[in-house]
């Protein structure tokens, strides 16, 4: 599989993000395809690049349960203006209330441990099971956006998943996605405009100041390496570690 994706990946370096998402549709068919939005700026570009070349890729968002209300907004604000259904997906309600009786609610600001925890149970298991149903996943990750994602490319094998991983967006700056977005009037999330460069869930998430790093305000009590919840990890050749 590794070996197909690297001849994938040579045949669609060249193409913009428009044109890899319309070569995955015709490579591996819509049904085959699903774009997991986070509702942050990159990912709306996504939709709208997505709903013009085929409305049959199944969208969905993680709601963990602890997204900001301006996240919920959004999605209300992206069905109506797109006219699109979002797939919500949802933890396992015994699990949830497991680690919360036993750790509480805030449990992740306690360690690195408990917070993994949390993430994996709020959205890298809901993510797993969803993904089983498909070829290829899409994502509107950026290289630019921190170290732990220096590694990603255009298109790979997913091996925490097992399928591939597309990010049409991944040379993007952050100007070319607010220049697509202002261009085309697409809906963000308001805490864009409140400095949350990177919008997770309300408790993990800030808005960050004049030079800090783009994923700052998330987790800002962890080290910039172990940032990652579980879903985009690539950063072995960082830390020796998957996880
Ligand atoms: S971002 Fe925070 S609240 Fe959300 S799943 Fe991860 S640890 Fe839990």
């Amino acid at each position: 599989m590794d070996k197909k994706v690297y001849e994938y990946e040579k045949e669609i370096q060249p193409k913009s993000a428009p044109h890899v998402i319309e070569w995955a549709v015709k490579e591996f068919g819509a049904e085959n395809i699903a774009f997991a939005t986070s509702l942050g700026a990159e990912d709306q570009v996504i939709t709208d690049m997505l709903l013009k070349i085929s409305r049959d890729v199944e969208i969905f968002t993680l709601d963990t349960g602890r997204l900001p209300q301006e996240t919920y907004d959004t999605i209300e604000a992206t069905r109506k203006y797109f006219k699109t259904d979002i797939q919500m997906l949802y933890p396992d309600n015994k699990e949830l209330e497991k680690m919360v009786t036993e750790k509480g609610p805030d449990l992740f600001y306690e360690s690195i441990e408990n917070r993994k925890l949390c993430c994996n149970i709020r959205k890298v298991k809901p993510l797993k099971k969803k993904l089983k149903n498909f070829k290829v996943w899409i994502c509107g990750l950026r290289k630019k956006q921190v170290v732990t994602r220096i590694n990603l490319n255009k298109i790979e094998w997913d091996h925490k998943f097992k399928l591939i991983k597309i990010n049409p967006v991944i040379y993007w700056s952050e100007s070319d996605v607010w220049d697509y977005i202002h261009k085309n009037s697409i809906p963000y999330n308001q805490l864009h405009d409140q400095g949350y460069t990177s919008i997770g869930c309300a408790p993990c998430s800030r808005s960050i100041k004049p030079g800090e790093d783009f994923r700052a305000g998330r987790w800002w009590w962890e080290q910039p390496e172990q940032k990652e919840c579980g879903l985009h990890w690539k950063a072995e050749k960082l830390t020796g570690n998957s996880e």
